[in-house]
């Protein structure tokens, strides 16, 4: 999949120490040169999600080995980690300003002032969306005229 300048990436960011969702800056052929960690606002060259390093499935690996035995099995996907998937190929750079009257849509990205970055998710009551943030799900309204 070519990328686009302004769509979202996950990499790894050394700043916040986790993978985190990060916008495309420049672009060089296929090659990604630029990226800015949407948590921090650290610009820097892309790096690989840790989830998906070498190093990063030998930690998998060996919290795997000493985790509980079932149980955990059905625990939630981390809610960063739904987020993170969500914003794949999204442009978050021209992501709109969250606005209670503003009309929303599935699949939507918006930028709240104190959340950040979040995608629509669903709209299941009248003028009350459900929003994905990279810290979870909040119910905002919209569409209030
Ligand atoms: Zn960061």
């Amino acid at each position: 999949m070519p990328y686009v300048v302004g769509n979202a990436i996950e990499g790894y960011c050394v700043e916040c120490k986790q993978d985190t969702v990060h916008t495309v800056l420049d672009i060089e052929g296929l090659l990604i040169r630029l990226v800015r960690c949407e948590k921090c606002r650290t610009e820097g060259p892309l790096k690989t999600p840790r989830s998906k390093t070498k190093a990063g499935l030998r930690e998998v690996a060996a919290k795997r080995r000493t985790a509980p035995p079932r149980r955990r099995r059905r625990k939630a996907e981390d809610p960063a980690q739904i987020f993170r998937k969500l914003l794949v190929g999204k442009e978050v750079g021209r992501a709109k300003k969250y606005n209670p009257k503003a009309d929303l849509e599935i699949g939507k990205v918006i930028k709240h002032p104190s959340f950040g970055i979040g995608v629509v998710v669903s709209m299941n009551e009248p003028q009350k969306a459900s929003i994905a943030f990279e810290d979870g799900t909040r119910v905002l309204v919209c569409d209030r005229k």
